[in-house]
This record gives C-alpha cells, sequence and structure tokens, in this order.
C-alpha cells in the first residue's frame, strides 16, 4: 500500500529502472515499469561488477545478499598484466580486503542474474510491464503520458527515463524541450558526445588457465583486457580498442551496433594476444557463449530534466566500463532521485500534489548533487582506459609505474569511488561492519577547503623555520649550545621522540619526508629543536595532503610498533647513561655522545624490536582492520604526556631550590618564565611552532570530518590553556592521545542526518 499519492512512470526495467522501482516501492510511491523487451532479464552476454558504492545501496533495499549469493566465492586476486601477459603485480585477496574496509566486496555476474535479484525483490511484480517499447512522450497538465509501440498509453505524475544509453525518453525529452523552451538543451549534447573505444565483451565456460576468482588487467597498445574468472565456471571477458579517430554524436557518426564479420574480424586480429602467461584471448573466444561488441560513448548530459520528465542511469551518463562504474552510479543517482521525490511529497501540504514547480526542483536537486561527482567518475574512467591502453608513452609509462604504487594504490582507486557515494539516507543501513567510514558516515560532514587549509598552514610554518634558520636564537636542546647533559631536557623532548618515531611508521606517512626521524633527531641536535621541529611541522603538513591522510586506513602503525615504543625510547635514553656511568665514554665526550646517540639508538631500537616481534608473531596484512595498535599507542602517548608534564612543572613552575635541582639547568635562571619569554631562546619559537600544529593538526580532523565542531573547538581550547601548564611537548602527546582514539573510531553504519 503507497503512502503517497503519487505515481512514477519508470521507461526500462533493467539496472536503474528495476532499482528505482525497488527503492520506490519500499519508501511507499506508487511506480510502473514499462521495458521495451518481451521477457524481464533477458541473457543479453553481459556481465556486471557491483562495487562498494553500489553494493551499500542494494543492501539497503535488500537486494544485496541475493547478488551476493550469485558467487561461487568471494572475488580473491586481483593481477595486472604485461602486453605480454606476465603480471606486473599481484594483490592477493583483494576482495577480503574490499569487504573488511568498505564492508562490501567486489560481485561479478551476469548482468541478467542481477535483473533477476531484483525482480525477485519486487512485491508488486504486476507493475512491471513487458513488451512496453515507449514511442512518444505527451505532457499533461500535472502529470505526463506515453505511448508504448502497441498502442497502449499510460500516464504518470512524473517520468523517469532509464532506457539507457539510446534513450528514447532522452530524444523526447529534447524534442519538448526544443518546442516548448528553446535552448534549454544544448546541441552539443547531441552532436558533440565523443567515443573513443569499442569494446568487445562476452561470456566463456571451461576457460583453463585462469586463477580461480581472479581479475586480470591487461596492458595493451591502444587496447587493454579485463578478464575475470565468474561463478559456475565463467570467465568475463572485455576487449577495449582504441578507435582509429574520435567519433562524435549519437545520431552521428557513433556506430549503434556492428556486423557479425566485423565482430569476428577483431577477434582474429587479438587472437593470440597473451592474457595470462598461459592464456591468450583466443582460448577465451573460441570457448564464448555469447560476444557482443559495442561502441563506447562516454558523456555526462548538461541537463537532465525537463518539464515532469527526468532521465537517469547511461540514459544521462555514460562511462567507460573500465572502471565498472556505469551501473553502481546508476544506483547512487537512483537513490538521489527517490530521495529527492520523496523529500518533495513530505514538503506538499496533506491533500495537494506537488506542483510543476516542486517537481522541477526535486529534479534539480538531483542533478545538483549528482553531475558534478559522476562527471569526475566518468573522466577518471577515461583516464584509467587511457592509461592501461597506454595511448601515449607517457600513459605507457604511468601504466608502468602502478605496480611500485602498491597495493594500497590500488585501493585508493577503489576507495576514491566508494567513500563519497550516496545512499538511501531515509532506509535503514544493515550491519556491515567495516573499517573505512563512507563520507556520510563520519561524524561530521567534511568541510573541503584543503588548498586553503594547506596554504595557511604552509605559510607559517616556513615563516617559522625562516625566521628560526635567520635568528640569533640560543638553541637551547642542542648539541651547539655547549652545555652539559641535562636530564630534564630530555624528558622534556620524550613526547617527539615517541611521535616522531611513531609517525615515521603510520601507513599514511609511508615513503614522506616524515618517515625519516632520524635525520630530524640528528639535526635537533646539532642545530637545535627550535630550527628542526618547524621544518619537520611544515613537511608534515605537506605530507598531510595527501588523501591517505583523511581516510582511516591512513591511521595505522604496525602492531609490532605500538608495542615497542616505549621499550624502544627508554631504552634509547639509559644506554648512553649507563655506557657513561660505566665508564665506556668519559664524561667530557658524554654530552656529545648521548645527545647525539639518542634519536639513533631510538630509531635502531624501534626497528629491531618490530624485527624481532615480527619474526615471533609475523603480520599479517589483515591486522590493521583489529585497531590493536590503538591501545598500545595511546599508552605511549599517556606516558609521554605524563613525563613532559613532569619536566614543565620542575622547569618552568617550580623554583628549582623546591626540588633540589639548583645547577642542573645550567644555562637558565632558576625560575624560568623569564628564559620562555627571553627573545633570544629558539624555546619560545619551538613551543609556539608545536603549539600552532597541534591546532592545525585539530583543525584537520575536523575539516576531513572526523571531528565535530564542538569537539574541535574543545580540543584547540585544551591546545591554548594547556600550553602555559603542561607545556608544549606534553600538549603535543595529548593531542595525539584524542587524535589517536578519534580517527580510530568504530563507524556508525546509521550515518549522520545532515
Ligand atoms: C561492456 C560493458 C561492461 C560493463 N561493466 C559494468 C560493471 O562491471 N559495473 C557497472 O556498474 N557497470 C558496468 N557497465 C555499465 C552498465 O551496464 C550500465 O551502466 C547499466 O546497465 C545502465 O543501466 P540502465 O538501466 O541505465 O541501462 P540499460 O542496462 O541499458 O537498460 C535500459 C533498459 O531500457 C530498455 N529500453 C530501451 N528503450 C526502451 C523504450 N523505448 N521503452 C521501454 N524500454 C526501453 C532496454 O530494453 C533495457 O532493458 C558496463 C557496460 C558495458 C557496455
Amino acid at each position: 500500500m503507497e503512502k503517497h499519492d503519487f505515481k512514477v512512470l519508470i521507461v526500462g526495467g533493467s539496472i536503474a529502472g528495476l532499482v528505482l522501482a525497488n527503492m520506490l516501492e519500499q519508501v511507499g510511491i506508487d511506480f510502473l515499469v514499462l521495458e521495451a523487451y518481451p521477457e524481464i532479464a533477458p541473457q543479453v552476454g553481459a556481465s556486471i561488477g557491483f562495487f562498494p558504492n553500489g553494493c551499500r545501496i542494494l543492501d539497503q533495499i535488500g537486494c544485496y545478499d541475493g547478488v551476493r549469493g550469485k558467487l561461487d566465492q568471494e572475488s580473491k586476486d586481483l593481477f595486472y598484466n604485461s602486453q605480454q601477459g606476465i603480471p606486473l603485480s599481484l594483490i592477493p585477496f583483494a576482495g577480503q580486503h574490499f569487504v573488511e574496509r568498505h564492508g562490501y566486496g567486489i560481485i561479478f555476474i551476469d548482468r541478467q542474474m542481477a535483473i533477476e535479484v531484483f525482480y525477485e525483490k519486487l512485491k508488486g511484480k504486476s507493475k512491471v510491464l513487458v513488451d512496453k517499447r515507449v514511442v512518444s512522450v505527451t505532457p499533461l497538465a500535472n502529470g505526463v503520458q506515453v505511448v508504448t509501440k502497441d498502442g497502449s498509453t499510460y500516464t504518470g505524475d512524473i517520468l523517469v527515463g532509464a532506457d539507457g544509453v539510446h534513450s528514447t525518453i532522452r530524444q523526447e525529452m529534447w524534442r519538448l524541450g526544443d518546442e516548448l523552451s528553446p535552448g534549454r538543451f544544448p546541441k552539443s549534447d547531441r552532436t558533440d558526445v565523443p567515443c573513443d573505444y569499442h569494446c568487445m565483451f562476452g561470456i566463456s565456460k571451461g576457460v583453463v588457465g585462469l586463477t580461480e576468482s581472479s581479475t586480470q588487467t591487461v596492458l595493451g597498445h591502444n587496447n587493454s583486457y579485463l578478464v575475470i574468472d565468474g561463478p559456475g565456471s565463467r570467465t568475463y571477458w572485455f576487449l577495449f580498442v582504441k578507435n582509429e579517430r574520435t567519433l562524435r554524436g549519437m545520431e552521428n557518426e557513433i556506430p549503434q551496433s556492428f556486423t557479425e564479420e566485423q565482430k569476428k574480424a577483431l577477434a582474429e586480429k587479438h587472437w593470440n594476444d597473451p592474457v595470462t602467461p598461459k592464456v591468450t584471448f583466443g582460448d577465451l573466444y573460441k570457448n564464448h557463449t555469447s560476444a557482443v561488441l559495442t561502441a563506447i560513448p562516454e558523456f555526462v548530459n548538461t541537463e537532465w530534466h525537463f518539464g515532469r520528465t527526468i532521465i537517469t542511469g547511461d540514459a544521462v551518463h555514460k562511462f567507460n566500463p573500465i572502471s565498472g562504474q556505469g551501473g553502481n552510479n546508476a544506483l547512487e543517482t537512483a537513490a538521489t532521485l527517490t530521495t529527492e521525490i520523496l523529500n518533495m511529497l513530505k514538503a506538499v501540504p496533506a491533500g495537494q500534489r506537488p506542483s510543476d514547480a516542486d517537481v522541477t526542483a526535486a529534479f534539480q536537486r538531483t542533478q545538483d548533487c549528482r553531475r558534478a561527482p559522476v562527471t569526475v567518475a566518468v573522466d577518471i574512467s577515461h583516464q584509467q582506459q587511457s592509461i592501461f591502453a597506454c595511448e601515449t608513452p607517457l600513459f605507457g609509462f604511468l601504466a608502468r609505474v602502478i605496480p611500485f604504487l602498491g597495493a594500497e594504490g590500488t585501493f585508493e582507486k577503489f576507495a576514491d569511488a566508494a567513500l563519497p557515494a550516496r545512499r538511501l539516507p531515509m532506509l535503514p543501513m544493515p550491519k556491515r561492519p567495516r573499517f573505512e567510514p563512507y563520507h556520510d558516515e563520519l561524524p561530521s560532514k567534511p568541510l573541503g577547503g584543503l588548498a586553503f587549509s594547506l596554504l595557511i598552514a604552509t605559510g607559517i610554518f616556513a615563516s617559522l623555520f625562516y625566521i628560526a634558520l635567520n635568528g640569533t636564537q640560543k638553541t637551547l636542546f642542542a648539541l651547539s649550545n655547549g652545555v652539559p647533559p641535562d636530564p630534564l631536557q630530555y624528558i622534556y623532548l620524550f613526547p617527539i621522540f615517541v611521535i616522531w618515531t611513531l609517525e615515521s611508521y603510520r601507513n599514511a606517512n609511508a615513503f614522506s619526508f616524515v618517515s625519516l626521524p632520524i635525520v630530524f633527531g640528528i639535526a635537533s641536535q646539532l642545530v637545535g629543536i627550535g630550527k628542526v621541529a618547524p621544518l619537520y611541522f611544515l613537511l608534515s603538513v605537506l605530507g598531510n595532503a595527501r588523501i591517505m591522510y583523511t581516510r582511516a586506513i591512513g591511521r595505522p602503525v604496525p602492531i609490532s610498533v605500538a608495542h615497542t615504543i616505549l621499550p624502544a625510547v627508554f631504552l634509547g635514553y639509559a644506554v648512553p647513561l649507563v655506557l657513561t656511568r660505566a665508564g665506556i665514554v668519559d664524561n667530557a665526550a658524554s654530552t656529545s655522545f648521548s645527545r647525539a646517540a639518542l634519536p639513533i639508538l631510538v630509531a635502531f631500537h624501534t626497528y629491531a624490536a618490530k624485527r624481532l616481534l615480527d619474526l615471533w608473531n609475523p603480520p599479517d596484512a589483515f591486522d590493521m582492520y583489529k585497531k590493536a595498535d590503538v591501545r598500545p599507542l595511546r599508552d605511549a602517548y599517556r606516558v609521554s604526556f605524563l613525563l613532559a608534564t613532569g619536566a614543565h612543572i620542575a622547569l618552568f613552575l617550580l623554583p628549582q631550590s623546591a626540588l633540589g635541582l639548583d645547577g642542573l639547568w645550567k644555562t637558565a635562571p632558576s625560575f624560568l618564565w623569564e628564559q620562555l619569554l627571553a627573545t633570544d631562546s629558539d624555546f619560545p619559537l619551538f613551543a609556539l611552532a608545536t603549539a600552532l600544529f597541534c591546532l592545525h593538526s585539530v583543525y584537520e580532523l575536523r575539516r576531513t570530518g572526523w571531528a565535530t565542531t564542538g569537539q574541535a573547538l574543545g580540543a584547540a581550547a585544551a591546545v591554548v590553556g594547556g600550553l602555559p601548564l603542561v607545556g608544549p611537548t606534553a600538549v603535543y602527546a595529548a593531542v595525539w592521545y584524542w587524535r589517536e582514539g578519534v580517527w580510530s573510531q568504530e563507524v556508525d553504519l546509521q550515518g549522520r542526518k545532515d
């Protein structure tokens, strides 16, 4: 029973149309699907891959288990092969990583299977009519009417064209637009649509030599392959071939179909192409049960709607299939459209029907929400194709660089598509735990503004570094000041050693400057931390601009490092002391020795301890999803905080006579507030840089959505208030303690309500 007196006519009963029908049914909106084909779910030889962005929506409408159930097993290994079919890289258990990260794996099945699931899920099966090819559209007062090829007419409050890339509804919408509102639809959408590739795709059975449940991407010269080992001994394969030139215009140059001869000629041309070391394209083709050759136009229409008609799915955004995002984005657009229709109906006063203006506003919101991200996604698919086909020497070079980016580089591309995905905010989200929150599951809405944040922070830390380099400050914490070793100095810097060492192991910092703490440690001892800290913070800020830093996957530190950091740093402190006491290093040399040795020893101990623990308990690629590093990391920050706070109180807040420390701090007066404020000391610069870096880190957590505004304001206030009370290094440890917790918090599957 529908909750709303409102009927949606859907033309096209495939991916976009049937998913939209399911969504409308579940939110209580009436619909009627008109499908041109004489049967639901015909076998047209196509396959479809569902990725996390699509799966999450399918889960909400109760179709995920159905499509997943078509698989024999989770997709496993991702191979990336050269033109000779030789693996350049392999990501084992990639599908399982997807499940851990995003809650959903990769599901590649026959398109027919998916459509069957969507149809079976519908309660109102009588609302899906087959053999109903729509031929014309007529606007009515407060509605719309369509006529089908058999002469029947159907009316609805609104019309959704989900009738694919050669959409009749799009044609009709343009015709009506040209008649009633000339200029609304740009001519370029009709004449300039580009087509750079054609694709032969098929399904084969019983191909021997492919790794079970694997996916193979194979590079080529102006062509590339995608080969997927599917359920029931099927192999899904795609041969993408670049056109000799860009064809333009759906009704002009882009062919709507190809002949059998063209298909066979293409197969023969590529017959001997190696796909893997054991399998050629010929092996795939000779076992095919279906093979289709099709042109690949790529576009996102400028205007998506007119009057009471809107187009969706391939009718409005058409992808190069290499990314497997066409259908998944059709699901996202359907989710957005359903949301906007429902919001519109809820906003209409009881007893009234939505006006033309209400409908236009809802359609426009759908377009506004989806057009920009879909345009980016279509462009990315195109680039991906250009690289895999090694279209130019530069693309060929980039194709060869991809293996060096490791598994994380590949996963990042999938995450870019998955994490900003839309869903149905009005429907509950089934419980499938995930490591990575989607953007709408973060505690607050990401603010954007990366460039601005980066510019400000870079300016600040570059200026501080410049002042430090060119100033005449006395370096307090360095060998070069020539003062005897002072235990309290070391304790003051304990959080620095702990944090800088941990950061060097953090996932997000791999291959960045801050992964070299030993360099910063030694430099600090030579020229003073007042000079080195601004530089370290500057480089951190630049590194934090990486997408990885905004994601949950950027946070983890190897568990073995998290467990060994405290003993490693303590040992780094203890060894010089013991060697000096034992007379192995004489007193005169002890200052230099202990200070120079400390960063080296800390780095060495951490590395050695990690290696030992890893031998004892070999690390597993899935370890990080357990978040077992969080507790020991927070313990390390807690201990660092306590030590640094103690050192700060002893040095700055208590008269040294009270502690019996007279004379210990040789270069400073006994009551060190004066020292802190002295213009000839680099300590204020160090304190200022540390506090500003903490504030920047707090802001970044808010900017990227990991902290709420309230939490961020509270943390910022604590930084400012804590600075005089506990000192900059203890504040640093406290912020890192807080940050580790915020960054590792459990995902709220029901998401935010904005
Ligand atoms: C080779 C290839 C591989 C792909 N792989 C993937 C993938 O792995 N993952 C992914 O997400 N996407 C993939 N896609 C894209 C995906 O198939 C499409 O994005 C998706 O099918 C779009 O769904 P749709 O419902 O908009 O259009 P279609 O699936 O084309 O369906 C349109 C429907 O409308 C009907 N119709 C047409 N005209 C009329 C009319 N006048 N009246 C009534 N009914 C009509 C048709 O019969 C059809 O049922 C791939 C595409 C290709 C070409």
